[in-house]
């Protein structure tokens, strides 16, 4: 794809550029496309370009198609004066009223024709956006009919618009990763993960994960992926490494509509709040009943425009936290704001071994701040490396404690990754920061780095040197090697 370049990974994650060539500009990913409903423009796309920085935004093109008011003045004037924005403008093409309703009046050629004749930068197929709910088979014969939508649009004379090509096939992963198989090989340009709104309305965050996984098994590296409906900025930093690089968000404005106020925790509403955990120009001017006085119109631009202020900001973490090389802390952070949150991180680490093709080898200080820490990726790498690791002596010692000449040669022993020569402590991942009481995940983990490394020599003599590892991680190790507590020695 000459469109998208990958400039740095983490995890997953990867900071890109997104060059949408119809409307000149290169958008940097992860990035946030707010919604612009245009019956109802509580922020204009001017104020998002202006005071947000918005590079791109996304607007539906079937309620352009089906308006008295606008459909007319959107092909004469074209949507970038329409709506006075210089930036890229992507356009959704009904689907979701298709979902919503069962039936729309327009097919994929006449759709895609329309959008790029009111000057769309990047247009949607009609797809077939899958309930979760749905039946396998049920799943399947709609991923059918995508498909053959996607085919069409491939053939549909476009110009320079890119093409979306949604990804469906509900919560089933195999029929994710055929799907996005499937798309990568039509040739369109940007790959979004369709229909996973209900998912994370129910806060089915693990599952979300699962999907993203899937599809990008099924995608090559070079796919700029949209996580299509994701606007709270509470799951950027889960999904951004999960390997998603487009948001969207409604969610701003709808939830102002309600009154309702967004964090990077979750959402709070206005009624429920005494202080404005927040340094926005909206909420270092006024206070929960300033707002709340504030008629419904002003306090809902007010609302939404706070609302943009957290998603943006957190589009803008994420991305720091990618080039610097800790986004998994972030997630990590992140994860403690929900039980549901953490279950999503916990599935997007039994996808570790996917994660790692793409993680650096050397990144900032690795913080093992939770149980989960024990799983990322880093560590299974070390573990692998391990594996290969043949020991040129006939008694070796592994210990968090000091040198012992009575041995060959003396390794260090550090939770959560396990052993390693004592001349690698001062690299990426063994430099780690880690607490003076390690979770059990830990010392399992690193109980599992000294099988590797056994295993891998069968004719060395091990003895392993720990300070109190509990019964469950002793029991990992393998029963040939001997093991000193040295918090029962003297002066231990
Ligand atoms: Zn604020």
């Amino acid at each position: 794809m000459d469109h998208f370049e990958v400039r740095d990974y983490d995890a997953a994650g990867r900071i890109g550029e997104l060059r949408v060539p119809r409307a000149g500009v290169t958008v940097e990913t992860p990035a946030l496309l707010p919604v612009i409903n245009p019956h109802l423009r509580t922020v204009t796309p001017r104020a998002l370009e202006r005071d947000f920085g918005a590079e791109i935004l996304i607007t539906n093109s079937y309620i352009l198609y089906n308006s008295d008011k606008y459909r007319e003045r959107a092909l004469s004037e074209g949507l970038h004066d329409l709506y006075d924005f210089s930036g890229a403008i992507m356009t959704d093409s009904g689907s979701f009223q298709l979902a919503e309703y069962g039936d729309i009046d327009v097919d994929t050629p006449e759709i895609l024709s329309f959008q790029r004749d009111i000057g769309s930068d990047i247009a949607t197929p009609v797809d077939i956006p899958t309930s979760p709910t749905a039946s396998r088979e049920q799943a399947e014969r709609e991923l059918d009919e995508t498909q053959t939508a996607l085919e069409t649009a491939a053939g549909v004379d476009t110009g320079d618009m890119l093409v979306n090509a949604p990804i469906q096939g509900a919560t089933y992963p195999d029929l994710r990763e055929r799907a996005a198989d499937h798309a990568y090989g039509t040739g369109l340009d940007v790959f979004p993960v369709g229909a996973v709104v209900p998912l994370l309305n129910d806060y089915r965050y693990a599952e979300m994960v699962d999907i993203v996984a899937a599809a990008k098994r099924g995608l090559g590296a070079d796919a700029p992926v949209h996580l299509f409906g994701a606007g709270h900025p509470m799951m950027f930093a889960l999904a951004a490494a999960a390997g998603c690089d487009l948001f969207d968000s409604a969610a701003y404005a709808l939830y102002a509509r309600d009154d309702r106020y967004l964090t990077v925790r979750g959402t709070e509403h206005l009624a429920d709040l005494e202080y404005l955990p927040c340094s926005c120009p909206i909420c270092t001017d006024h206070t929960p009943s300033g707002l709340a006085a504030h008629g419904d119109d002003r306090r809902e631009e007010l609302l939404a425009r706070h609302n943009l202020h957290v998603t943006y900001a957190e589009i803008r973490r994420v991305k720091q936290a990618i080039r610097q090389g800790n986004l998994l802390e972030l997630v990590e952070e992140r994860a403690r704001a929900h039980p549901a949150m953490t279950d999503g991180y916990r599935a997007l680490l039994d996808h570790a071994e996917q994660l790692e093709r793409t993680d650096p080898t050397r990144k900032s200080t690795f913080f093992h701040v939770s149980a989960e820490s024990a799983r990322r990726p880093a560590v299974g790498r070390h573990h692998d490396r391990l594996d290969r690791f043949a020991v040129d002596a006939d008694t070796v010692l592994l210990t968090e404690g000091g040198n012992n000449d009575r041995f060959d040669e003396t390794w260090r022993l550090k939770p959560p990754f396990g052993p390693f020569p004592r001349g690698l402590s001062k690299t990426y991942p063994l430099t780690a920061q880690v607490p003076n009481r390690p979770s059990r995940p830990a010392y399992e983990a690193a109980a599992e780095g000294v099988d590797r490394l056994v295993a891998a020599n069968p004719d060395v003599e091990f003895t392993v040197g720990h300070f109190g590892w509990p019964a469950s991680a002793l029991d990992h190790l393998p029963e040939r090697v001997d093991r000193i507590d040295l918090s029962e020695e003297d002066g231990g």
